[in-house]
Order: structure tokens, then sequence, then C-alpha cells
């Protein structure tokens, strides 16, 4: 069964009241459709105590970072063999927040990749054109290097079962968003491109919708045909939010 993904990115919040309170009303809420799938990725601390919540609540665990060593003297970082070993199954990859404020490059995002998928750990793969190029028209072409990138570093074949993220910088956390209409058509460009590459790859891949997400306008990117789910950041923090948005009430 292919899913919709409803991804739930913490950023730097939380802590373990607001964590113990998230899912104490969370499970007693719950109401997940068949094809939907949950992931939350909570900040590297919390992980591991999320995980506890989430072994009664049909949930995945994912990681909003990773380094691109799997060990040895890299002080402050964490590797994909730590986070499959407390249970995590999927990393968001090149988040623009990390690509802006980290300072992190292609390169360093496809050997982020690479690492995710050489650990057996499902990448979210984070794409997106800033403002400017917005006004310029160039989201298309910015997209596509984006995954370009992936594909001339570990070829196509590295997609498979993976996900992408479109996420247009302008629209993260500022409560403005293109229409779902407009999604639908840059998802399906994108899809185009990856059919061209590899259509049974393309077939594999979920693509999402990111950038402020809320209650309001969920349901709407959710019921196109070429949005296969969303990432939600500030909305996933609000549990009533959250689980209105998974249960498709408005
Ligand atoms: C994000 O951080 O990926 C995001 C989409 O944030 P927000 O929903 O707050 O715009």
């Amino acid at each position: 069964m292919k899913y919709s993904y409803i991804i739930g990115n913490w950023k730097l919040h939380g802590n373990k009241k607001m964590i113990h309170k998230f899912f104490t009303k969370f499970i007693h809420n719950i109401h997940i459709p068949l094809n939907y799938r949950i992931i939350i990725t909570p900040p590297f601390v919390y992980l591991d105590l999320v995980k506890k919540y989430l072994s009664n609540i049909p949930i995945y665990l994912g990681a909003q970072n990773v380094d691109i060593h799997s060990s040895g003297a890299f002080t402050g970082e964490i590797s994909a063999d730590m986070l499959k070993d407390v249970g995590v199954q999927y990393v968001i990859i090149g988040h623009s927040e990390r690509r802006i404020y980290h300072k992190e490059t292609e390169k360093h995002i496809a050997k982020k990749f690479f690492i995710t998928k050489n650990t057996g750990l499902t990448p979210i793969l984070c794409i997106g054109e800033n403002q400017k190029e917005y006004i310029n028209h160039r989201t298309q072409q910015v997209c596509i290097a984006q995954i370009q990138n992936i594909i001339d570093t570990l070829g196509i074949i590295s997609l498979e079962n993976s996900i992408i993220a479109y996420e247009p910088i302008w629209a993260i956390g500022t409560g403005k968003t293109p229409t779902d209409i407009q999604v639908n058509t840059i998802h399906k460009n994108i899809r185009s491109y990856l059919d061209e590459k590899n259509k049974k790859i393309s077939e594999t891949i979920s693509i999402q919708y990111g950038g402020s997400v809320n209650s309001k306008n969920a349901k709407n990117f959710l019921n196109q045909p070429n949005i296969d789910g969303i990432l939600i950041g500030n909305a996933s923090l609000h549990i009533s939010t959250f689980l209105n948005i998974i249960s498709n009430k408005n």
C-alpha cells in the first residue's frame, strides 16, 4: 500500500512535560485512517523518550538530521547507526533551515542521504525554492536540480522508497502558502521528471508538501492527486490541530 505520510517536525521545541501531555492526549484521541502513516521527528535528546510513548501508538519515529560519518571524533554529532539503535526509521535531510543556518551544501546533503539509506533508514529529502526564485519562476528548476544532485551522486536507485518533501522556503513558518493547485502542478512535474528517469523507482517515491500547513488548508493539500502527504512544522506541536489534520477534520 502507498501511504499518505503526515510528518510532524518539532524542530527545536518540546520538553519532557510537553511530550507527556502530547502523547497522553494522543493515545485517547487517535484515529488514523488506514492509508496514513504518521511520523514525528522530535529533537535528538527526546527520541528515546518519544519512542517509549510510541510503543502503544501506531506512529513512526523520525530524526531531524544525521551526521555524514558513522562514528569517530566528531564532537556533537549523531550517526545514522545511533538513530537506528534508538528506533528511528525516517530522517529529514536537507531541510532549508539546515541549508541556510548550518550552511549544508548539496555535497553534504548527498552524503547524508547516502548514509541514511545505507543504514536502512528512509530519507525525507527536503527541496524547494526561496522567495526570489519563486518570483522569478524558477521553482521547477531549483527542485529538479536538488533532486538531480542525489541522482548524479548516488544514482536514481538511491531514491527508491524515499520521501521527497517539496517545501518552498518562503512558505515555511510564514503563514503563506502556494495554492493546493499550484503545489499539485509542481508535484506533477517532479513526478514526470522522476518517471522519465525511471518509472519503477518513481512509483516508490512519495512526494509531500510542507510550508505553513494548518488544520484549515491540510485537507485541500491532501485531496490533490499528486500530493502524497504533508510535512508540518508549527501545527504539529499543537495536539488538537495535529489530531484534526490526521483525522481529516477542518
Ligand atoms: C517545516 O519546518 O518543514 C515546516 C513546514 O514548518 P511550518 O509548517 O511551520 O511552516
